[in-house]
């Protein structure tokens, strides 16, 4: 994420490194490469100004009362300045309403529908929200059908009407059904056009303002840049909306539109979205992505994501195997689903702190335990519980029926040895011993 702005940040910021104290020369270097980097990542000129006019203001001010060196102290004024940038304190999605009503506007193909798949799933798991999605793209019947089959996907209701061509309609029988029901969140997906017209405004005005929601959220693609500031600019001026929703995070977008958004709207990104699987949703916490663009790494959200895996039943189970030394192939199989499901591993690797920069050329993909869930898949229920019987007849055809070969079937097995290796030494008396020194 923003690996660009990243790289050009921190060679902004290393210039002071060395430098014994702040001065007017050495920040106002510094604050020129900081601005170039804005610029580069698609951050207005005006923006960019204004924030390193601030920088650079703050580490002038702050220079003689602090303890950190000058290339520390940039950081943080750096750090800080962003996080506020994005908007300072999180701010919340309002659902205590009964029932709320949620309403999804942005272009088409900014991730509308995706996006309210993703939050009904969100709402539905983690807040314990009874949800009804609505389709209301009445122009796209594939659109319908895109929200029918991820209702479908996540267990949530779908209110779908392939007769009637009024969003306004659609949306009151929807919230009357809701209503009946006992839904307690309506989210109303919305049609969207390529770009901005009249017609689709006036629409979704309308819609608006006939079901009076708790929320409008505004959608947008941030693979778009400076286009999606002034589309947030032109969509806040009919709706007035509650919060941004950054799509496409995970690929290669520059960064603009997460930094600038909300000094042009002056409206919090509430989620951000970092893939097409319904579990990349993040909500948005403009702290931690200073400190993710800063490379710093997000470990705050790589424990959060970790804990919401975290089975601990599950964990019981393996502590004892683990005690007794019967670990096997079939526990670490589980281990590595579990660790595919805390999402993209591009992402996850980004939120280790240092890891990010240090990585960022190793191609780290999705695809990274295939070869090894491919081999585990291929030996015998009997081979998985006694790896030890795996003599080199079976590792050939291990090999052969994994699609990988021998050497590498070798190579996982030997780290598997030497895992269980270091399991049995922390089960020891010098083992323990050791934790217990390291945990001091
Ligand atoms: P809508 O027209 O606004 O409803 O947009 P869709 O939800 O249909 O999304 C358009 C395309 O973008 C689809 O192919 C989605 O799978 C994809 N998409 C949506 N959100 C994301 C995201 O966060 N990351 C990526 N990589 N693709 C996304």
């Amino acid at each position: 994420m923003f690996q660009n702005l990243q790289d050009k940040l921190d060679k902004a910021l290393h210039t002071l490194k060395g430098k014994g104290q702040i001065t007017e020369v050495n920040v106002a270097e510094t604050v020129k490469e900081v601005r170039r980097a804005l610029v580069d990542a698609d951050v207005s000129y005006k923006v960019a100004k204004d924030f390193t006019n601030t920088v650079k203001e703050k580490a002038l001010g702050e220079n003689v009362i602090t303890s950190l060196n000058p290339s520390q102290l940039m950081v943080k004024i750096v750090h800080d300045e962003l996080a506020k940038l994005m908007g300072g304190e999180v701010t919340e999605l309002k659902i205590d309403n009964n029932p709320s009503i949620i309403l999804v506007a942005g272009l088409q193909g900014s991730g509308k529908t995706t996006f309210s798949g993703k939050l009904a799933s969100f709402l539905k798991t983690k807040k314990n929200k009874k949800v009804l999605l609505v389709a209301g793209d009445v122009y796209r019947p594939a659109a319908i059908n895109q929200l029918q089959v991820l209702g479908e996907q996540i267990g949530v209701d779908v209110y779908a009407d392939l007769e009637n061509k009024n969003p306004v309609e659609i949306a009151q029988s929807a919230i009357a059904q809701a209503k009946q029901n006992g839904n307690n969140v309506i989210i109303v997906d919305t049609a969207g056009r390529l770009a901005i017209d009249e017609q689709m405004m006036e629409e979704i005005r309308k819609v608006h303002q006939t079901i009076n929601p708790t929320e409008t959220l505004f959608v947008v693609d941030s693979m778009t840049g400076q286009d999606a500031v002034n589309t947030a600019k032109a969509f806040n001026d009919v709706l007035d909306y509650n919060g941004v929703v950054l799509t496409k995070l995970d690929g290669d977008t520059r960064g603009g539109a997460a930094l600038t958004i909300r000094s042009v709207v002056d409206k919090p990104i509430k989620f951000i979205s970092t893939g097409e699987k319904m579990e990349a949703l993040d909500v948005f916490y403009p702290e931690r992505m200073a400190d993710r663009i800063l490379g710093m790494g997000d470990v705050v959200s790589l424990v959060e994501r970790a804990q919401e895996q975290f089975d601990e039943e599950e964990a019981k189970r393996l502590q004892k195997k683990i005690a007794k030394n019967s670990f096997d192939f079939d526990d670490f199989l589980k281990q590595i689903q579990q660790i595919k499901r805390m999402g993209n591993m591009k992402d996850l690797v980004g939120m280790i702190p240092g890891a990010g920069k240090a990585l960022k050329d190793v191609e780290v993909d999705d695809n990274a335990f295939k070869g090894v869930e491919a081999i585990i898949h291929s030996m015998t229920k009997v081979e998985r519980k006694n790896p030890n019987i795996i003599d080199n007849s079976r590792k050939k055809r291990i090999a052969a029926g994994s699609g990988t070969s021998l050497q590498e079937v070798n190579q996982l097995l030997k780290q598997f040895s030497e895992m269980g290796k270091m399991m049995k030494f922390m089960n020891s008396a010098n083992g323990k011993k050791m934790m217990e020194t390291m945990s001091k």
